[in-house]
Order: structure tokens, then C-alpha cells, then sequence
């Protein structure tokens, strides 16, 4: 493990459009959309417009052959895969659902190189409807957000902190978003965290406003090439940095060893072994 974890925001990061509307504009359900947004949160829409795209016919395989046909940028599975073979730990934090993410990531042979996906709930009901559930019930306790930017059913700086919680303090994170809700969770991350904004995107505008809050180093980038480059390039510094460290520490063990700091190499060597 490079002691590295990287978080990603999937819609919009990963994949290109947002996986809601793609699947309702694609299914010809964006009108009704539309006309019932203002009426109930997002997130309760979502659900409620399965049960109409259920109503009017349209099956799972209807869903998923969309799903497989989402947009994304040819660099940005490459970069996934990379983020991998250095040894970061990759998760997802959305505010999409379950369903989507894992049927998109599947059809991609990666959804087994994110070791945690927190998302809104769903599942494919006993007449083949799908469900979409909130990852915060907000009827039963209202949403504890600092920022009052997130939506009702997700605060991502919630599931930061369960992130860091769980992890190790010597352990970085990088974590990656575009939209508004990627802005209460970049409050949270450390000095010694990476903060990669997409560019132009309202995340980039809400960071500029607001820089002396963010303690993170800040690495932006507009498209899946700039992400694979900059990603790539700060987990080998991150990496190249932790073993200098490594060294070092090595280094002053072994000259009470009494072995020299040409064997240093040797002494990294064998300590990885162990
Ligand atoms: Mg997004
Ligand atoms: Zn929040």
C-alpha cells in the first residue's frame, strides 16, 4: 500500500455528464423531470422517476444498456487502473446511486479496484423497479452540514470524516470532485491532504471564494487527461517523498548497526521483505 488513499467524486469526475439526467434524457424522461424538480428533493425524485420509467416499460436492461453508454474521457480509466498498480486505496464518494456507479464501473472491469463506494442506496425491487433510497434519511434527522451547500440526503464531509476516522493519521488523501457538494468535504481534508478540483466547475468557483479555508494543497485540472497526468504525478511524489522518509529513518537504525550508508538500498530492501 502506497499510504495513500484517493477519493473520487464520481459524476462529472469519473464520467462526463451527470448519471441522473444522462439516464432520464437518454430514456426521454427529462420534461418530466424538469416540471417535478421544484416539488421534492432530488434525490426522492430520482426514486419516484423509476417507478415512472418502471410505469411506462422501460426495463433494468433498458437502464443498463444506457449506463454502459455513458460518456467518459479515454484517459480517465487508465488513470484509475495506474492509481491502482502504485498501491493507492481508491474510493468513491456520490451523491448518484449505487446502481448506476456499480453498473458503469462493472461494465469498465474496474469495480474491484474501488475498495469503498459511499453512495445513495438502491436496488431492483420484486418487479424488476428500480429503488433509490437517501444515504442520509432526512425524515427522520435533519442533515448535520456545516456549510448548508450539500443536499438534504448527502453531506460528503460526513463520510470524510468516517474516512479519516478509519485511516491511519500518517495516511493521505487525495480527493477529487466538480460540483457543490464536493466543497463541504475539501473543508475537511489536512495540510498534509490533495485537494484536485475540476476547473470552471462550481467546486473550483466555491474554492476560489473561500481559499483561506481550504488547508489542502490544491491541484486543479479540466478533462480526464489533465486528471490522469496530475493524479499520477502527485501519488509518485507522494510515494518518492515516503520512502525518502523511509530512508532516512533506515538510515539512523542502521548506523547504530553500524552498516554503512552505502548499504541503504540493501537495508530498504530487506525491511519491505519483512
Ligand atoms: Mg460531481
Ligand atoms: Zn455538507
Amino acid at each position: 500500500m502506497a499510504g495513500i488513499v484517493v477519493v473520487f467524486d464520481f459524476d462529472k469526475t469519473i464520467i462526463e455528464c451527470d448519471s441522473d439526467n444522462w439516464v432520464l434524457d437518454q430514456l426521454g424522461f427529462t420534461d418530466l423531470f424538469n416540471q417535478l424538480l421544484s416539488t421534492m428533493p432530488w434525490n426522492s425524485l430520482m426514486d419516484r422517476m423509476m417507478k415512472e420509467v418502471h410505469d411506462q416499460g422501460k426495463t433494468i436492461e433498458d437502464i443498463t444498456e444506457v449506463l454502459k453508454r455513458t460518456p467518459i474521457h479515454p484517459r480517465i480509466i487508465p488513470a484509475i487502473k495506474s492509481a491502482h498498480e502504485l498501491g493507492c486505496d481508491l474510493k468513491i464518494v456520490s451523491d448518484a446511486n449505487i446502481f448506476f456507479i456499480e453498473t458503469f464501473l462493472k461494465h469498465h472491469g474496474v469495480r474491484e479496484l474501488f475498495s469503498e463506494i459511499h453512495t445513495n442506496p438502491s436496488f431492483v425491487n420484486e418487479e424488476g423497479r428500480l429503488r433509490i433510497f437517501p444515504h442520509h434519511d432526512f425524515t427522520k434527522s435533519p442533515l448535520p452540514c456545516n456549510t448548508n451547500l450539500c443536499p438534504p440526503n448527502m453531506c460528503k464531509a460526513m463520510v470524510i470524516e468516517k474516512i479519516q476516522a478509519s485511516l491511519s493519521t500518517e495516511k493521505k488523501l487525495i480527493y477529487l470532485g466538480d460540483g457543490i457538494g464536493d466543497f463541504c468535504p475539501s473543508l475537511k481534508l489536512k495540510e498534509t491532504d490533495f485537494l484536485m478540483p475540476r476547473k470552471d466547475f462550481p467546486v473550483w468557483d466555491l474554492i476560489c471564494q473561500n481559499k483561506k479555508h481550504i488547508v489542502a494543497e490544491i491541484h486543479e485540472w479540466s478533462d480526464g487527461g489533465e486528471l490522469e497526468h496530475i493524479l499520477l504525478h502527485l501519488i509518485n511524489s507522494i510515494v518518492s517523498s515516503m520512502e525518502e522518509n523511509n530512508n532516512n529513518n533506515n538510515n539512523g537504525n542502521s548506523s547504530s548497526h553500524l552498516v554503512s550508508a552505502v548499504d541503504c538500498k540493501l537495508q530498504t530492501i530487506s525491511v519491505t521483505a519483512h
